[in-house]
């Protein structure tokens, strides 16, 4: 079972491996875990199919591409009383630090959606859905990474992949136990826009390798 890397959501992965744990700091590519065509059993290369430009994961046998693109990840800052949600970690990659409710986008959902349910997840809390303000383009791990506003309605508990679930002030969040930079990026945005709708601020990193 091929392991998802510095994802914030181990739930799913670059193939599809519900459930498997991710080890922080490689990042697998598909040439190194598939070994057989998943359509067909048999044997791979990679190679550059014809009208193509990059090489692919191609079946030795039935000709199948076996394509490897960017998964999203979608997450919510959420708010109530001028305080923000904030799920510890009860699973790796950064298990015990704090993070924005976030996961891989599921099929059929919608970007907002997806936040929506990883908010109810992860912190057992509905959430009105507010816009989109964050977008953090993870390359090496082969994500992006979607955030958006949100108000809690009503309460919260602490879900399946979380230790503890807070609302935390401002000045009260902790910075130094945050578990991705991209949350990191995310919360520092929501908070510079101060309730206002900026637009989507944009980010780029290499890795994703947490916050410290
Ligand atoms: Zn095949």
């Amino acid at each position: 079972m091929a392991e998802l890397v510095d994802a914030p959501d181990s739930k799913s992965g670059f193939f599809g491996s519900a459930g498997s744990i991710p080890a922080p700091g490689t990042i697998l590519k598909m040439e190194e875990t598939m070994k057989y065509c998943s359509s067909c059993g048999g044997t791979i290369s990679r190679k550059i199919p014809k009208d193509d430009n990059r090489k692919r994961t191609i079946c030795d046998d039935c000709g199948l591409v076996h394509y490897q693109n960017p998964l999203i990840v979608v997450g919510c800052v959420a708010e109530s009383d001028s305080k923000i949600l904030l799920c510890k970690r009860s699973i790796e990659p950064r298990y015990g630090y704090w993070t924005i409710p976030a996961g891989f986008m599921e099929l059929g959902e919608t970007l907002a959606g997806g936040a929506a349910r990883e908010t109810l997840e992860e912190a057992c809390a509905n959430i009105e859905i507010g816009h989109q303000f964050a977008s953090v383009d993870v390359i090496d791990a082969g994500q992006v990474h979607i955030f958006f506003t949100g108000k809690l309605i009503g309460g919260y508990g602490v879900g399946e992949e979380s230790l503890d679930t807070q609302l935390f002030a401002e000045d009260e969040i902790p910075w130094d136990e945050l578990a991705f930079h991209s949350g990191r990026f995310a919360l520092k945005k929501y908070l510079e826009d101060r309730g206002q709708n900026n637009g989507v601020h944009f980010h780029e990193l290499r890795r994703q390798p947490g916050a410290d």
